[in-house]
């Protein structure tokens, strides 16, 4: 009788712990089922994408915080992921093309459609154009913030049209969200700039990456290059963007966090003008650092450059 109940009660363990274990197997793999798999291009499209679809996606972002997302080479691990996806996202306009077009291989690599799992983010966006070769698009239009919506808009339309209707309703409530505080920023850009005498109103950075926010916030760009595809800082760039610095009142410049300072230091050396502190144009900063989310990054810039071009005291 003894050794029956004992025999019983193993029993009652081994199934109670078979039952247990698939359960529990069953409920942590729909949870990873349930979320959307998005690769982008870079990680200012990584953090929107993260903003609007939270727990509802798992993101994986091919080019490195603080790296040149025009010239990219794809490693394995990217190719994988690409490969997996249910999403990917690149910003187009021209961004992805250096190296003759490595986003362009990867995708054909992976065996992905263009508009079935393959969108640019910036399909919404009004391109303006390069002024050295008017036939390509400049790729920087999410320094607009106006744009930086329009990119938001584009993810949540094709992430809720992936989801099933409750992932979609909270795609839509995040998105809404994000939205709202993306235009106080910009409103707030509109008219930050006006107390700037106007030949002070020159940013001068390495690369012309400031056309759409300088269009957008009432201020004029001076690089030394215009596109990082091209050579990057030529005597010829460096007479040009010392010309313009000569002809105007501008009280400091600055450098990209993605770029090589060497060619601004030189101009710094040439014009005695401080670099006022570094900017975010094609990356953000790694994560849990000032400047790592979309919203911040756009943030800093407005704010830094405003206190440079204003020739307050140099940032630390
Ligand atoms: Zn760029």
């Amino acid at each position: 009788m003894k050794k029956l109940v004992l025999v019983c009660v193993a029993l009652a363990v081994v199934v109670g712990g078979v039952f247990w274990f698939v359960n529990g197997r069953s409920a942590q793999t729909s949870k990873h089922e349930g979320q959307l798999k998005v690769v982008t291009t870079n990680s200012i499209l990584e953090d929107m994408v993260e903003q609007v679809g939270g727990d509802d996606v798992k993101v994986y972002s091919i080019v490195k915080r603080g790296t040149d997302p025009h010239e990219y080479d794809p490693t394995t691990k990217d190719i994988r992921e690409t490969t997996d996806a249910d999403v990917i996202f690149h910003n187009g306009l021209n961004l992805e093309t250096g190296g003759s077009g490595w986003f362009k291989k990867l995708i054909k690599t992976a065996n992905k459609q263009n508009d079935e799992e393959v969108f640019a983010a910036s399909k919404h966006v009004k391109p303006l154009h390069l002024t050295t070769n008017k036939n390509e698009e400049d790729p920087h239009a999410w320094l607009d913030a106006q744009n930086g919506i329009k990119y938001v808009e584009m993810i949540t339309e094709v992430l809720k049209d992936k989801s099933n209707d409750k992932a979609a309703k909270r795609i839509q409530a995040r998105a809404d969200k994000y939205i709202d505080k993306l235009e106080t920023l910009d409103q707030e850009a509109k008219s930050k700039f006006n107390d700037v005498p106007e030949k002070q109103r020159l940013l001068v950075t390495s690369e012309g990456a400031f056309k759409y926010f300088s269009k957008a916030y009432g201020i004029t760009p001076a690089y030394i290059w215009e596109i990082n595809t091209e050579s990057q800082g030529t005597p010829e760039q460096m007479r040009a963007v010392l010309s313009k610095i000569h002809r105007s009142d501008v009280k400091s410049l600055f450098v990209e966090s993605s770029v090589s300072p060497k060619s601004m230091e030189k101009v710094s050396k040439e014009t005695n003008l401080p670099i006022y502190s570094k900017i975010y144009t094609d990356s953000l900063a790694p994560k849990g650092k000032d400047g790592d989310t979309y919203y911040d990054m756009m943030k800093w810039n407005i704010d830094h450059i405003h206190a440079g071009m204003k020739g307050e005291k140099q940032a630390k």
